[in-house]
């Protein structure tokens, strides 16, 4: 079997199963991030490269990735490694105004800066045209043009790959789960490294149900709300389930079945609902405006949320044990939603090997 281009191609991209994270991009000239899709430009001769090796839709066994990444595998099977879970907002209401809930990233990131915890961090901006982007950044100002959320996946690794980064600089990465799993899989893969993944000291991974792709979305949305600049989304917490868009012309509401044909097919396969590759992760708490939920995983993880609770940064109170209950539920649906597509995905690929 190809471990390289070529696999990459026959199991991910021609299966429609990318979700354009951007591990792939920017480590050889055969791949180009086009309109929130990988495109292959040339064919690649080597049985093995780092493109197939970092994939996060090239099956894995995660148990043993987790225990590669977390030095032992001490999952909790419908959420990961679990140290604590519980809500949580930022303090200054600078983060909240501008974050997505409880402004908890970005106050961390911008505290794990100022704490030298990190020198550098790779966040993803959503610039007007909604098309997402890798950004790094490495102060307040640019860590508040990225905080809030979108729902449309894009390439932010490839800024990892990018850089460019000083001799002996820590990286912050956050991102979405199969984000977080990405650089699982760089830190552990035996095909050679090379870059800048043993830079990265701290992953904020995001909650993630399911994001959108780039184009057809857009196409849908000229037609819906009109070609303003969207300045924020949000997705309503059951029963409402809205799709929420804020344009200088007001708010647009959506129910969320009309954008759910413009789900990324690579994200019906995706077992990972809480970030589990990560040191911290982050969602909303549904109902409970302008808080986040949060799960501590690593002592990394740990260590920079008390620190910063412990100067006034954050705020933290036990997760409500309903909200923990369905946290558990959502988690463990997606794991079964994502079971489901593989096995129907593996008899429909059977039923066309038949003569
Ligand atoms: C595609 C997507 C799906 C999500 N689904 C759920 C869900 O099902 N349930 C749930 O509880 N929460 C979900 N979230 C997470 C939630 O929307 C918030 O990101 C989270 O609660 C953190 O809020 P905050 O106020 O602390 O973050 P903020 O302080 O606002 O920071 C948000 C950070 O998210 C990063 N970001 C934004 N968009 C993207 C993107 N497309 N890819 C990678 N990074 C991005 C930005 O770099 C920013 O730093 C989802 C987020 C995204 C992007």
């Amino acid at each position: 079997m190809n471990r390289g281009l070529k696999g990459l191609e026959e199991r991910v991209l021609s299966q429609n199963l990318c979700i354009s994270c951007g591990a792939c991009l920017s480590l050889c000239p055969y791949l180009r991030s086009w309109q929130g899709r990988v495109v292959k430009l040339h064919d690649c001769g080597l049985d093995e490269g780092r493109c197939f090796a970092y994939c996060p839709r090239i099956d894995v066994d995660q148990g043993s990735l987790q225990g590669k990444a977390h030095g032992k595998d001490d999952r909790d099977v419908v959420m990961g490694p679990v140290r604590a879970i519980l809500m949580a907002r930022a303090k200054d209401p600078i983060w909240r105004q501008r974050a997505q809930s409880g402004g908890v990233v970005s106050a961390l990131i911008d505290f794990a800066l100022r704490k030298k915890a990190i020198d550098a961090a790779i966040l993803t901006l959503r610039d007007t045209d909604l098309l997402p982007k890798g950004r790094m950044v490495r102060n307040r100002e640019d860590i508040l043009t990225c905080a809030g959320s979108s729902y449309v996946s894009g390439p932010t690794l490839e800024a990892l790959h990018k850089g460019p980064w000083q001799e002996e600089e820590k990286i912050g990465v956050v991102g979405l789960p199969c984000q977080a799993l990405a650089l699982a899989k760089m830190g552990t893969t035996p095909v050679e490294k090379k870059g800048s993944i043993d830079k990265v000291n701290l992953v904020i991974g995001l909650f993630c149900t399911w994001a959108l792709e780039y184009e057809k979305l857009m196409v849908f949305l000229k037609k819906r709300v009109g070609e303003g600049c969207i300045e924020k989304m949000d997705i309503t917490s059951p029963p409402e389930r809205l799709f929420k868009i804020k344009m200088a012309d007001g708010l647009h509401s959506l129910p969320v079945d009309e954008i759910r044909p413009f789900i990324r097919n690579g994200c019906r396969v995706c077992f990972d609902m809480t970030a589990e590759f990560s040191d911290i992760s982050v969602g909303t708490v549904e109902g409970i405006e302008g808080w986040s939920t949060v799960i501590l995983r690593s002592d990394t993880g740990e260590d920079l949320f008390k620190k910063a609770e412990g100067e006034g940064i954050i705020e933290s109170r036990p997760l409500p044990e309903d909200h923990l209950n369905h946290l558990r539920e959502a988690s463990l649906l997606k794991k079964e939603r994502a079971f489901i597509a593989i096995k129907e995905r593996k008899k429909q690929q059977i039923i066309l090997q038949k003569p």
